[in-house]
């Protein structure tokens, strides 16, 4: 192989969403086009080196799921090992990206690149953003000194513990909150604002065994709650009677909890099960106080501490 190789995976995701109308931005279907069909739409990618494709799933992200997970990790591991691989580049789509790259640099830390990319317009849309995005995020890939997950939106680089879908329809539907973004892709240049997101040697070898656990059906099963006005225990209580291993709550404000939720959460703590506690906020972060009676999520959003839970769980 080529010594500065990348790898794009395709998972599926409005970037492959195909339209019977070319003006329909909205009633798509996505997960229709395969990778390769999505790099002929770019012919410039193929003056920029070798670039090699995977199709490793083809899903509407909203339908993502742990044997998606361990498959995606499986191959990403197994390019990561490649010398002759520069960095690995997965088409996802929007909805759970922020899930797919937090979940990936908690297993994986890798050393290399690893750039989720995205569209908000099917592939088949009159004006679609998809191309570009890819475009920009093996630009990103190929960056020298890249490391870590991160995804590219619009332009913007963002990394995978920061990323959050924050708008449903604009086509720069990303923020990294607090943290802001990496960087800028600028006509296939990155201009950096800061670091990258840590690599852990020996992180990828270690991750086998976490990777088999996923691909079978032993997943701990950890939910998301929310606090809201009205708040009760009796969704704790149900979650408990089915054998719930975790539970993550998105607390109001500063993790704040209804008395009756919270209630019902320091029993289920007492009994074994690991609670988290998160914000529904989606900037900020809970700032723990010597009070706290429930362990706060050290920053992360309720859906990434679910993630981070599940993997602690696995360890
Ligand atoms: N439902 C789509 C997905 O996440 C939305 C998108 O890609 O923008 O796969």
């Amino acid at each position: 192989m080529h010594p500065q190789n990348i790898v794009i995976l395709g998972t599926g995701g409005t970037i492959a969403g195909r339209a019977a109308n070319v003006s329909d931005n909205i009633g798509y279907t996505a997960a229709q086009v395969g990778v390769e069909e999505l790099l002929a739409a770019i012919p410039t990618l193929a003056q920029a080196g070798t670039v090699l494709t995977e199709q490793v799933a083809q899903v509407d992200s909203k339908d993502m799921s742990f044997a998606v997970w361990a498959k995606l990790a499986a191959r990403v591991s197994h390019y990561l090992a490649q010398p002759d691989v520069q960095g690995i580049v997965i088409t996802h789509g929007t909805d759970t990206l922020e899930e797919t790259a937090f979940f990936l640099q908690a297993l994986l830390a890798p050393a290399k690149p690893v750039v989720l990319t995205c569209a908000m317009r099917p592939a088949t849309a009159l004006a679609p953003d998809g191309p570009q995005n890819l475009l920009d995020a093996v630009a990103v890939a190929r960056h020298a000194g890249a490391q870590g997950v991160v995804a590219v939106c619009a332009g913007v680089v963002h990394g995978a513990a920061d990323v959050q879908k924050a708008h449903t329809y604009r086509l720069d539907p990303f923020t990294s909150g607090d943290a802001g973004p990496i960087g800028y892709v600028e006509e296939g240049r990155l201009r950096q604002l800061r670091s990258w997101p840590q690599a852990q040697a020996g992180r990828v070898q270690a991750a086998a065994g976490t990777i088999a656990s996923l691909a079978s059906t032993a997943v701990p099963r950890v939910e998301v709650l929310m606090n809201h006005a009205g708040a009760g225990g009796a969704i704790v209580q149900a979650l408990q009677a089915q054998g719930v291993q975790g539970l993550v709550v998105a607390g109001t404000g500063n993790g704040s909890l209804h008395h009756e939720l919270e209630a019902a959460l320091l029993k289920a703590q007492a009994a074994g099960i690991k609670v988290v506690r998160a914000s529904r906020c989606t900037a900020g972060r809970v700032l723990p106080t010597p009070a706290d009676a429930i362990p706060d999520s050290d920053g992360l959003s309720p859906v990434k501490a679910r993630v981070q839970l599940i993997l602690q769980l696995l360890a």
